[in-house]
């Protein structure tokens, strides 16, 4: 599978709005965004106006490097959003913020979901007592995750369940620092996605 391997800060300024992709450095004042948030590249200080079609696709970038997957990745879960009954956008989201690299950023066990997809493809988690090394895995209401005992003394694990207060746990999440634990509350619902996307755009992009 093609793999982005150039600078993430780089994909923030191309959106023109944080991503947090890069854990601490993001609250620092090392932030790429916060001293250069303009386009990257020779031309990146013209940022000029977009298309309708621009302004779409722009969207659909944004959450794509959001979450940090492939094209491919992300029209699959389109596609399974719009299967599903409801509004197709808010099914996206929610199938996005419910997907296992995504679940133990939000609880605060890594600093990015980058780092989560990590750690869950190299077995670091038990979703209800059992391994699951799956990265888009996706969670339901009651689940419990666990960071397995010989995983609980990893420095960066320590580091990022320090920081977590700052970050902040989503209502639908609790954690139990102590335990290394966390259970879903519920699941996510399109309210508890604080990121400004209009998800709208999306669906009309991948519906012409
Ligand atoms: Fe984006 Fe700033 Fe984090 Fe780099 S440091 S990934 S520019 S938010």
């Amino acid at each position: 599978m093609a793999r982005y391997r150039g600078s993430v800060c780089r994909l923030c300024r191309r959106e023109n709005i944080k991503l947090f992709l890069k854990g601490d450095r993001c609250y620092s004042d090392k932030c790429a965004f916060d001293r250069r948030s303009y386009g990257p590249g020779q031309h990146g200080q013209k940022r000029g106006k977009f298309s309708g079609y621009g302004v779409q696709l722009r969207e659909k970038q944004k959450v794509k490097r959001l979450y940090g997957l492939s094209e491919k990745q992300f029209r699959l879960v389109f596609q399974k959003a719009d299967r599903q009954k409801g509004i197709t956008g808010t099914n996206l989201l929610t199938l996005l913020e419910r997907r296992l690299d995504n679940v133990v950023y939000r609880l605060g066990f890594v600093n990015s979901r980058t780092q989560g997809r990590h750690f869950v493809r190299h077995s670091h988690f038990l979703v209800n007592g059992k391994k699951v090394d799956i990265p888009s895995y996706l969670i339901n209401t009651g689940d419990i995750i666990e960071l397995r005992q010989k995983s609980r003394n990893i420095q960066c694990v320590v580091d990022a369940l320090g920081a977590v207060v700052r970050r902040g746990i989503p209502q639908w999440l609790e954690l139990e620092k102590e335990n290394f634990k966390g259970a879903i509350k519920s699941c996510p619902a399109r309210e508890d996605i604080t990121m400004p996307i209009q998800e709208q755009l999306i669906v009309e992009l991948y519906s012409k």
